[in-house]
């Protein structure tokens, strides 16, 4: 009989060349088992290829264009201010340190993330599953979660199961403080010893169970770099193939799907699309990573082909997509071109599909830019990985995933199919939006 419940692991910012790489050669005990036992592909992201555009789409099964979080930092035209999910801590501080975490752990998933998408926690609860995440910023539900912090009063609606870094835990698990000592793997130890908590009284049908550590040393070191890193995902891995009573006894209690939520690639130099437009009245950029966005306030005099057109000749943006009716057009090397959502864009995976979502999102700029290789955006207060590793553009590195399933049918070829796919495993109907899964194992 297949196992009926499951597990979605997610590496932050785990490339495919790393993770077949280290499959196999004892570096990863836990995932090189996985491995052996499971279907593997290569699967695409969304994009912008950035943390909280991604895991949205894993828990919504949707692009931008339906679940509505447009980048890592962007202009809410609703409530005239910006947005900053943490591009770095200097950028959080500038944008004022209490909104920005209130935007990250409160209003990303109470306000931003649209009420039409439907996450995976809430449409396995409607069914009558109970579900379980640690650390994922997409975490929507449908219990109310008060805070750990004495004094705030805003609950959080999530699964039933709900840890997120101290601050939300449903259950006392006596894990410990994960916030501080990051680059030492805190977060990801503190997800395994919740972890270990809920698969050792196999407390949960679905359980999503994130891990950030990886990507946070990758930017710092560069994606062939953070091998150490790795090895220690793959024991928070084992924590879990631990707790269960063996890997075996593991995956005959849980199907399992393993992925990351985005590429990484290395990146040489740093450059500051705010310079571009400096003098245009009513032109807002949003920058972070390998993505940027301008948005027209009102007082701005020209259209977003106009603001596009600023960008011809800059080394830095390789691609610069904008609205024109009802079109999307890419302009690259001063040329346009028109997208057409089901037909390729350039030579980028799932390029024409993910371009188009991100110009079709209410809350994106009304220009996009990814950025050209080896080039990352300065933050809100000047931050950059320039040495080390980033993401965020449509180009294969930071687009590519690793994507390994067990105990399921399909392999998804895109992080927007793992949602649908863990649906169809518990016999729950996707919502219309999830597209039909393509790729069977
Ligand atoms: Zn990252």
């Amino acid at each position: 009989m297949p196992a009926t419940k499951a597990i979605l692991i997610v590496i932050d910012g785990l490339t495919p060349s790393v993770f077949e790489a280290a499959v196999g050669d004892g570096r990863a005990p836990a995932l090189s088992f996985l491995a052996e036992h499971g279907n593997y592909a290569r699967a695409v992201s969304t994009f912008p290829s950035l943390t909280p555009v991604c895991v949205s789409s894993l828990a919504t099964g949707a692009h931008p264009d339906v679940h509505h979080i447009p980048h890592l930092v962007w202009y809410d035209r609703e409530r005239a201010r910006t947005v900053e999910y943490g591009s770095s801590f200097a950028a959080v501080r500038a944008a004022g340190m209490t909104r920005s975490i209130l935007d990250t752990i409160i209003n990303m998933n109470r306000l931003h993330l649209a009420r039409d998408a439907v996450t995976v926690y809430e449409a396995l609860e409607d069914a009558g599953y109970t579900t379980a995440a640690i650390n994922i910023t997409c975490y929507r539900g449908r219990t109310p979660h008060l805070p750990t912090l004495p004094g705030v009063t805003i609950p959080a609606y999530g699964p039933k199961r709900f840890f997120f870094y101290n601050l939300f835990e449903s259950d006392p698990t006596g894990a410990p403080l994960a916030i501080f000592g990051r680059a030492q793997g805190s977060i990801d130890a503190y997800a395994a010893a919740v972890g270990r908590w809920l698969v050792t009284r196999d407390g949960f049908d679905f359980l999503v169970y994130y891990l950030p550590d990886y990507d946070f040393a990758s930017h710092a070191h560069g994606p062939d770099d953070a091998f150490e890193a790795l090895a220690r995902s793959d024991a928070a891995v084992g924590a879990l193939l631990e707790a269960a009573g063996g890997p075996d006894e593991f995956l005959e209690r849980y199907a399992v799907v393993l992925c990351s939520d985005h590429g990484q690639t290395h990146v040489e130099r740093s450059a500051r699309l705010e310079t571009v437009f400096a003098d245009v009245p009513g032109a807002l950029v949003t920058a972070s990573n390998r993505a940027g966005m301008i948005y027209r306030l009102p007082n701005c005099k020209l259209d977003a082909r106009g603001l596009a057109q600023l960008l011809d000749g800059d080394a830095a943006a390789e691609t610069v997509l904008f609205r024109d009716g009802e079109d999307v057009i890419a302009r690259r090397e001063g040329e346009d071109v028109r997208v057409d959502p089901d037909g390729v864009l350039f030579d980028y995976p799932d390029g024409g599909r993910r371009a188009w979502a991100a110009l079709n999102n209410p809350n994106a700029g009304d220009v996009v830019v990814s950025a050209a290789p080896g080039i990352e955006f300065a933050d809100l207060a000047g931050r950059h990985h320039a040495g080390g590793g980033s993401h965020g553009s449509l180009r294969r590195g930071d687009s590519e995933v690793p994507m390994l399933t067990l105990g399921l049918d399909a392999v998804p070829e895109s992080i927007v199919d793992v949602m649908p796919t863990v649906l169809r495993h518990f016999g729950v109907e996707p919502p219309p939006y999830a597209r039909a899964l393509a790729r069977a194992a």
